[in-house]
């Protein structure tokens, strides 16, 4: 399970401060030093702790909490709504264009779950929002990656918009959205090609696509197992296009939370959703709150 060691540390660290009727500032101090060495072990970029900390310690030694009547739950709530307000607050919500169709790209780097989002995307935009989505394959290079957007296209029953292997991506891109508009789809998913590392030529590549379609959205998919990677991947991302949001996937594995911790703070972007599995319906809208409140119990 996702967050298991972290959880389970800061579950007992809060154990301690619950029912206290007075917390000294050296009962605050040792809860901080116990909050960060469990976050840092959990893979959390260590300036995000190091800031996090400080705002924990000074609003938990502030008189409001030290003075109220029930002062060891005020405690864990300022860790709660620091670790909330850490991985993004509100809970953010998928474009809508006022001209049809709301174009998204999805980018990313190979392996991370760039092409099943794509598919469990267009399955919770038609699900829950009524869409009507048409995917667009503009991985050219792998034949793979084609096919495997057109197996998820015929899994879902949805039409997938490709023109093999030769052609530009950003005539792909661009002709795709001529389809949708015919063919009256409202929202148009580009599944981009990924490599195994960030790269100039896929950064140029998907600028180019992002210049000439700009799109309402651009989702960076990541793998949540891959910890400060995944940071470090969003940041570069992140830099050249712009993202407007993250989908953190693989959340269904051990993942020891690092990446879900560490990218909002880090890139200033939200984590919109999170990939709860290999199936077509296993895409959960990211809830900071909810994941906070599942880390201290
Ligand atoms: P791409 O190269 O980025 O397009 O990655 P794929 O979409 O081909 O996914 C790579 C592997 O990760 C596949 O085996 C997927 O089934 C798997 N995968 C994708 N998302 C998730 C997820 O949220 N949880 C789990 N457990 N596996 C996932």
């Amino acid at each position: 399970m996702a967050f298991e060691g972290l959880a389970e540390r800061l579950q007992n660290t809060m154990k301690k401060i619950t029912g206290k009727g007075k917390v000294s500032e050296q009962d605050v101090k040792e809860m901080t030093r116990e909050v960060r060495l469990a976050l840092l072990e959990a893979d959390v970029n260590f300036k995000v702790v190091k800031d996090l900390i400080k705002r924990i310690k000074e609003r938990a030694i502030g008189q409001e909490v030290m003075e109220s009547l029930t002062p060891g739950q005020q405690v864990i709530k300022v860790v709660k709504d620091e670790l909330t307000e850490l991985m993004g607050g509100e809970q953010s919500r998928i474009a809508v264009s006022d001209r049809p169709p709301t174009v998204i790209m999805m980018v990313g780097l190979q392996g991370a779950g760039k092409t099943t989002t794509t598919g469990k995307l267009a399955n919770h935009l038609r699900k829950n929002h009524n869409r009507s989505p048409l995917l667009v394959a503009c991985d050219v290079y792998r034949p793979a990656a084609i096919k495997q957007l057109e197996t998820l296209g015929t899994q879902l029953n949805m039409p997938v918009f490709s023109m093999g292997t030769e052609a530009n991506p950003v005539d792909i891109a661009k002709q795709a959205i001529e389809k949708a508009k015919e063919e009256h789809h409202d929202y148009v998913i580009i599944d981009t090609a990924g490599r195994l590392h960030v790269d100039t030529d896929l950064m140029d590549e998907l600028e180019q696509i992002k210049t000439t379609v700009k799109p309402d959205e651009i989702f960076l998919v990541v793998d949540a197992m891959t910890g400060q990677d995944a940071v470090n991947v969003a940041e570069s991302f992140n830099e050249q296009l712009d993202l407007s949001g993250v989908v953190l996937t693989k959340l269904d594995g051990d993942t020891r939370g690092g990446a879900a911790l560490s990218i909002k703070a880090v890139t200033n972007k939200p984590i919109k959703f999170a990939g709860m599995g290999e199936k077509l319906d296993q895409l959960e809208a990211f809830h900071p709150e909810r994941m906070a409140s599942r880390i201290l119990g």
